[in-house]
């Protein structure tokens, strides 16, 4: 990426890393070799390879600082991108992953010199079994959408087992886009189910849908628009009476736990996202994991291998007949699985107050900003809240320039446009993190955008105006991406 920036009253047109240094130049010297060298390849596997730059040391290091330096992370202030759970992750879980009897450790190691990791991830189940109330546990998917996916498989496997074929799951408006899509590649059909007027779905509406050839249902709880579904146990009741599975979408678990129990609600599949509930810093897209906890009935479908303990020894089983197979090399990302044993260790009763906290934030804001901007749904919210853009229409300015100009006033945006069932919706999660000064500062510049909408329009407009670029273009980008030239 090229830009201008400026320093000490001057500005300096910043070029590519590739444009930079000069031949020969370097930052590392390789010791002389004290082995034979090998003989030379085969032609057909050497060659020159990219023309890499040859850079020093100093200008590695400026550019990579300065690259860190135009990017916006939770380590540089509030970054309430609702459903995201973009909260601040203690530094010393980083220390622990980085621990070399874990970090060195090799996934081919005989179980006997693996039974320290093997250990923690058998914990690292009990746990998990305990926070939802379910019977078993599979660490194996790498992200929630990866869990969605092995949950439908799940299911599938299951009514393959039970001699059926259900073709059919449904799934309601408010849903993260992954969850038909990780349907839909399981073979099924997501039939689209409405949240009603209070944003939340209602028994007779699934009733209408359910039928013999449907597998069942996935529900996110709390929701996307920040709300409890009542009315899930209810769901789930009409769901199994009629054969059918009932799939949680546990990726807002950060809002109940301790609170719910998810097999009492009637869950049969529900599945974490660690990176986001249980400190690991995610932004840009990894590392995850999304373990799914599953009830005894599914249980013999869990994908293999699973970590077993047998005459207090750890062990990998396999020899589960009726399993999904292997859904990741070896044993998923570990250091994130690591960081939520250690997350949840540290914490251990205390996961309530995380809980406790994250919605006393929401509320927070929803209470403090409710004059300002309009709430989609009256009354409490559970971990985030939603506002429309009603009223903001009228003054000529969108979501999208609210949330630039938050990016101004020093804030990560919102989540924007999602759910969709809400006309400009701007999703906040503050998190348990964020101190109430933070909070409150967050809430002054949303009261500030929202003055400066009607008074000087033209501000909120032009922002962002302190980022080294300014507006891009989205979609251009994303479809025409230019990875190797300067803008
Ligand atoms: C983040 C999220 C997902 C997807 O999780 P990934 O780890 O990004 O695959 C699914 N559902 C909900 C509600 C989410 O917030």
């Amino acid at each position: 990426m090229t830009g201008d920036y400026a320093s000490g009253g001057l500005v300096f047109k910043e070029s590519l890393l590739w444009e930079k240094g000069k031949k020969g130049r370097m930052a590392f010297s390789m010791p002389l070799s004290d082995v034979p060298v090998a003989e030379a390849l085969p032609p057909a596997m050497a060659g020159d390879g990219p023309d890499f730059p040859d850079l020093s040391e100093l200008e590695v290091v400026r550019h990579y600082t300065r690259l860190s330096q135009w990017n916006y992370g939770v380590d540089s202030g509030m970054y309430p991108l609702g459903s995201c759970t973009m909260k601040y992750n203690p530094k010393i879980h980083e220390k622990l992953a980085a621990l070399p009897g874990f970090a060195t450790a090799h996934p081919l190691l005989p179980e006997s010199l693996s039974q320290g990791a093997l250990g923690l991830m058998f914990e690292l189940q009990e746990m998990l079994k305990a926070i939802t109330g379910l019977d078993a546990a599979s660490l194996q998917p790498a992200a929630g959408a990866h869990g969605e996916l092995c949950g439908m498989m799940l299911f599938d496997a299951c009514f393959k087992a039970r001699g059926e074929k259900r073709t059919k799951i449904i799934i309601p408006d408010t849903a993260h886009g992954t969850n038909p899509a990780s349907a839909a590649l399981c073979g099924m059909k997501p039939l689209s189910l409405r949240s009603g007027p209070d944003g939340i779905l209602h028994a007779e509406d699934v009733a209408a849908l359910m039928d013999e050839n449907t597998a069942g249902i996935m529900i996110t709880n709390p929701n996307t628009l920040g709300l409890f579904e009542t009315n899930f146990a209810a769901i789930a009741a009409i769901v199994h009476e009629k054969g059918g599975l009932v799939y949680c979408d546990g990726a807002n678990m950060n809002a109940v736990m301790g609170y719910v129990d998810m097999k009492r609600m009637g869950v049969d599949v529900v599945h974490f996202n660690l990176h986001k509930t249980f400190s690991t810093p995610h932004g840009g897209g990894g590392p995850g994991a999304g373990p799914v906890c599953v009830t005894r009935e599914l249980e013999p479908f869990l994908p293999v291998p699973r970590v077993v303990k047998k005459d207090e020894e750890f062990a990998l089983e396999t020899d589960f007949p009726g399993s999904i197979g292997r859904l990741h090399a070896f044993y998923g990302n570990f250091g994130v699985l690591l960081k939520a044993w250690a997350y949840i260790r540290t914490l251990g009763d205390d996961l309530k107050r995380v809980s406790e906290l994250a919605v006393l934030n929401a509320n927070y804001i929803r209470e403090s900003l409710k004059d300002e901007y309009n709430l989609a749904y009256e009354g409490i919210c559970m971990h985030e809240c939603v506002f429309s853009d009603k009223g903001l229409k009228a003054l000529g300015v969108t979501t999208l320039d609210v949330a630039k100009r938050l990016i101004d006033l020093g804030f990560h945006p919102p989540t924007v446009y999602f759910p969709l069932v809400v006309s400009g919706s701007l999703m906040v999660e503050p998190t348990e993190t964020e101190s109430v000064e933070e909070l409150n500062r967050f809430i002054e510049a949303m009261k500030r955008i929202r003055k400066e909408a009607e008074s000087e329009p033209e501000t909120l407009l032009q922002s962002p105006s302190r980022t080294v670029v300014g507006r891009l273009d989205e979609t251009g980008a994303a479809r025409n991406p230019c990875l190797c030239g300067g803008m």
